[in-house]
């Protein structure tokens, strides 16, 4: 995460502000690996997610770690057409801002 300073602390500062109320049962986030494998996505979600949500594993596949997500919706903004399945938390569950 940046570290640029803001006059409020650092990004990560403020972020770290925030509260998860992490859904264990579900994620709200799905991959279809081989819809991802086909058009080379996981570099492409690695890259813009500013949570670090996804990973990419030895094995090719893309990982993700969805109860850091943000809910800002840029990885379902640049993925390519069949690779995310991704809606909002159920009720309750996900980020709680506290800032911004
Ligand atoms: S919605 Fe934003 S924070 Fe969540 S996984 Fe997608 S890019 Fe990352």
């Amino acid at each position: 995460m940046s570290k640029s300073k803001t006059p409020f602390g650092t990004v990560t500062e403020r972020l770290d502000k925030n509260r998860y109320e992490t859904d264990v049962e579900q994620s709200h986030i799905q991959i279809d690996q081989k819809a991802a494998a086909a058009t080379s996505a996981g570099p492409l979600l690695v890259r813009v997610c500013p949570a670090h949500v996804y990973s990419q594993q030895l094995d090719g596949t893309i990982g993700v770690l969805y109860a850091a997500c943000l809910e800002c919706g840029t990885c379902l903004a640049v993925a390519p057409p069949g690779v995310l399945s991704w809606h909002y938390p159920r009720g309750g569950k996900g980020i709680i801002f506290r800032e911004g």
